[in-house]
C-alpha cells in the first residue's frame, strides 16, 4: 500500500493499448506509473507520468527500467524474463513473477506445465525439430490431422497451424514444437482470475469468444457465456486449478476449449490483462484493469460479477487500407444505446490490425450481440 498519492512508481513494461486502458485506473487513484515501449508512439506514452523508449527484449534496458520503480508488471509477455528474474532477486516486485512468464513464454514448456500439475488439456506430443515431427508422421507415431504450434511465441495464431497432409506439413517453421490433437470445438470460452499478493483469488464469468472465419482472430467477446450452469462451474473450476498452479500475481486469463464431448480442456493462458475482459470495464462492478491493480498492491480485490451483458467488438483495420487511419461512421454506432467505443491511439492502419474495440452493454445478451453485429458492419477502420 502506501502507493496513493506518493512518489511510489508501478512500473509497466508495454505501451499498447493494454497499458493504456490499465493507466485509467492509475490516474483515477493518481498511482505514478513509468511506462516502457520500443515505440515513440505507443498507446500508453500520455497516460503514464514518465515514459521511457526501449527494448522489452533488451537485459539491460529492462533491468535498468525495472530498478527505477517499486513495482514492475507487464501488459505483453515478450520482455526479458531473465532481467525479470533478476529484479527480483534485487528485491523488486515483479507480478506477475518472472517464473509464470518464463512458463507461458514457451508454448512447449506451458503445455507440459499443464500435464504435470494435471491440469486438463489437450493430447499433445513435443519434438526437438520439423524433421523429427516428420519422422514420426512418417513412422506413425503422429496422425493427421493434428495442430502444430511453434514453441515460441506467435500470437493471434501465427504460430500455429491445422495440419492436415505432408504437404501442410511441409509449409511448417523450422524449431522446436508440437503436435496437438484437432479438439473438436463446441465453443472457446476465457475465464479471467485475478489473484492478490497475498492471495485473494476472484474469477470473472466465462465469457463466449466468437472468431473471424478468415483473420483467425477473435470478432466478438459475449459476457456471460451462453452455457449451461454445469458447464459453468466446470470451466471456473479448471480456471482457478490453473491460478493455483501457476501462484501468480494479477489477472490470469484462461483460454479454455469447451469441447463436443462436454470436456473444458485448458489451451493457454495469458498472465495480464487480456482482450476477452476489455467488456469488463463497462459491464462488471470492477474492470480487469482495475482488478489489476488491486492485485499488486495487495488491496482487497474487486466484484468481478456482471453488471449488465456485455458484448465486445473488435475495431480491426479493413482489409486493403493501409496507412494514416479514419474511423468512418462513428457519429452513427453512438447514435446506438449502449455502445462504447475505445480508439487506442495508432496512427497507422493495416488489415485486420487491432486498433479499438466497442463494448456494447445491455440487459440482454441476445439483443447486445444483435447491436454488436450492426456495429461492425457501420463502423469502418480505413486509411484516409
Ligand atoms: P495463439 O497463441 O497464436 O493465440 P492458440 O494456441 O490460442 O494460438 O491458437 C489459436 C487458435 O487456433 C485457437 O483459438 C483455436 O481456434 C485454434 N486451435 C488451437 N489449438 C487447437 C487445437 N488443438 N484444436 C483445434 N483448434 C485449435
Amino acid at each position: 500500500m502506501g502507493f496513493f498519492s506518493t512518489t511510489k512508481t508501478i512500473g509497466i513494461l508495454g505501451g499498447g493499448q493494454l497499458g493504456k486502458m490499465l493507466l485509467n485506473t492509475t490516474r483515477q487513484w493518481d498511482i505514478q506509473t513509468r511506462v516502457m515501449d520500443p515505440s515513440a508512439l505507443a498507446p500508453a506514452r500520455i497516460g503514464s507520468n514518465a515514459f521511457v523508449q526501449g527494448d522489452l527484449m533488451d537485459y539491460e534496458t529492462v533491468m535498468n527500467f525495472g530498478s527505477s520503480v517499486d513495482i514492475l508488471t507487464i501488459e505483453i509477455e515478450n520482455v526479458n524474463a531473465k532481467a525479470l528474474a533478476d529484479l527480483e532477486k534485487k528485491g523488486v516486485q515483479v507480478y506477475p513473477q518472472a517464473a509464470v512468464i518464463q512458463t507461458i513464454q514457451n508454448k512447449c514448456r506451458q503445455k507440459d506445465f499443464y500435464k504435470n500439475n494435471s491440469i486438463p488439456t489437450a493430447p499433445f506430443n513435443l519434438f526437438e525439430s520439423k524433421e523429427s515431427l516428420k519422422d514420426a508422421v512418417g513412422r506413425g507415431l503422429i496422425s493427421f490431422p493434428f495442430v502444430w504450434k511453434s514453441e515460441s511465441m506467435g500470437y493471434d495464431g501465427y504460430g500455429v497451424k491445422i495440419i492436415r497432409s505432408n504437404q501442410d506439413l511441409e509449409t511448417v517453421n523450422q524449431g522446436r514444437c508440437m503436435a496437438e490433437d484437432l479438439v473438436n470445438i463446441d465453443k472457446e470460452i476465457g475465464v479471467i482470475v485475478c489473484r492478490s499478493v497475498s492471495g485473494e483469488t476472484v474469477s470473472y464469468p466465462s465469457v463466449e469468444m466468437e472468431f473471424h472465419p478468415t483473420a483467425n482472430q477473435v470478432e466478438y467477446v459475449l459476457s456471460p457465456a451462453r452455457i449451461s450452469n454445469t458447464t459453468e462451474k466446470r470451466a471456473k473450476e479448471v480456471a482457478l486449478q490453473v491460478s493455483k498452479a501457476y501462484q501468480h500475481v494479477g489477472l490470469l486469463a484462461v483460454e479454455l476449449f469447451l469441447t463436443k464431448e462436454g470436456e473444458i480442456w485448458v489451451n493457454e493462458v495469458a498472465p495480464r490483462p487480456h482482450n476477452s475482459g476489455h467488456y469488463s470495464i463497462e459491464a462488471s462492478y470492477t474492470s480487469q484493469f482495475e482488478q489489476h491493480i488491486r492485485a499488486l498492491l495487495d488491496l482487497p480485490l474487486g466484484n468481478p460479477e456482471n453488471k449488465v451483458s456485455g458484448v465486445m467488438v473488435n475495431l480491426v483495420g479493413a482489409p486493403n487500407h493501409q496507412g494514416p487511419v479514419h474511423y468512418k461512421n462513428m457519429e452513427h454506432i453512438l447514435a446506438i444505446e449502449g455502445v462504447c467505443p475505445h480508439i487506442y491511439g495508432k496512427k497507422e492502419t493495416h488489415p485486420f490490425r487491432k486498433m479499438g474495440h466497442i463494448t456494447i452493454v445491455n440487459k440482454n445478451l441476445e439483443t447486445a450481440r444483435q447491436i454488436a453485429e450492426q456495429v461492425k458492419e457501420t463502423i469502418k477502420v480505413i486509411s484516409k
